[in-house]
């Protein structure tokens, strides 16, 4: 299992991708927020994050899609600040960057981590919420390949992206994994001030799928490269799913790999908010998988039965 930007690396466009990104951070323009602040300097935008990247917590970790996880883990590093900063975040701590969440990291420390994950037996290098800090995970890299990195890089984002920016890491990530969460543009105005969600999102799901392809599962059952799509359902959002669903079908490709999230919970903002403070019904959730399926979507993450049945359970 090697990474992709092993060969990156070799050619000599890992180096020149790196001097891109940094130079984006000057005017930062690297998501669709365009804040255009001086990050080198110090300066932070909507994302909240300045020069340095910031790390909340990393370690091997069993939760994610079990093709991420096999035997071993999910190498996940949790970054600090995000370029959406959704009302209901699960991790509300850390992507709104609370006091004494944080740890800033350069890019040897990073590199660092990646290492130490790579040692623990982690399948991949899974970076969560990486979109404010695409520089700094690219500088990180030539260090963590001189220390013998080599497993794939999962992007594990929430599908505001820039497309320019995915450009910059074309043929240096293997997985890419947005979580689809909006398609209505007062949804995306409501729990995250993004009126121009759907359209970055599809723009960001079609450069995402051209560069990767649909997900790649080797014989162990460890996904190696290709797009991951998840989506995380919101209360009484069932027509915004099926609408998400048939994009998927229609335009990104019928196998596309779907996790239909069921764990929403009301946190932060969206505990005062009528309407997201209330949870996932189990009938929500099997609507939810016959729509995608209805839609043509096969390729539908395998933990939906046990999910199902730990909530049937709960419920009784
Ligand atoms: S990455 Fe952060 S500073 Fe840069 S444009 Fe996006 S939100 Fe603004
Ligand atoms: S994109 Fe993900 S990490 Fe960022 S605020 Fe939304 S739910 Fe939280």
């Amino acid at each position: 299992m090697t990474g992709r930007y092993l060969d990156a690396e070799k050619t000599g466009l890992l180096q020149e991708k790196i001097i891109q990104a940094e130079n984006e951070l000057a005017e930062c323009t690297l998501c669709p927020r365009k804040c255009g602040v001086d990050r080198r300097a110090g300066k932070r935008g909507y994302c909240g994050i300045g020069g340095l990247a910031e790390v909340a917590s990393y370690g091997p970790h069993f939760g994610e899609e079990s093709v991420l996880v096999g035997d071993k883990g999910s190498g996940t590093i949790f970054f600090c600040g995000c370029n959406l900063l959704c009302c209901f975040c699960q991790n509300y701590e850390i992507s709104h960057c609370s006091e004494g969440e944080c740890t800033s990291v350069n890019e040897y420390e990073l590199a660092g981590i990646m290492l130490e994950l790579q040692a623990k037996g982690c399948h991949n290098i899974n970076l969560v919420t990486p979109s404010h800090v695409v520089p700094q995970i690219l500088a990180a890299l030539p260090r963590a390949i001189s220390g013998g990195l080599h497993i794939p890089l999962v992007y594990n984002c929430g599908g505001y992206e820039s497309v320019e920016t995915l450009h910059l890491l074309e043929g240096i990530v293997d997985i890419y994994m947005p979580d689809v969460k909006f398609w209505y543009e007062e949804s995306a105005v409501q729990c995250a001030e993004a009126p121009d969600y759907r359209q970055r999102v599809q723009d960001g799901l079609l450069e995402m799928q051209r560069q990767v392809g649909d997900l790649w599962v080797n014989s162990e059952g460890v996904a190696e490269r290709g797009l991951l799509v998840r989506h995380l359902l919101m209360p009484g959002g069932l027509e915004e799913s099926t609408a998400i669903f048939k994009y998927l079908a229609e335009h990104i490709s019928k196998n596309c790999y779907l996790n239909i999230m069921d764990q929403y919970r009301p946190c932060g903002e969206a505990l005062v908010i009528s309407g997201l403070e209330k949870t996932i019904t189990v009938e929500q959730y099997q609507q939810a998988i016959t729509s995608a399926k209805e839609n043509g979507l096969t390729q539908l993450d395998k933990r939906e039965p046990l999910l199902l049945y730990e909530k049937l359970i709960i419920q009784e």
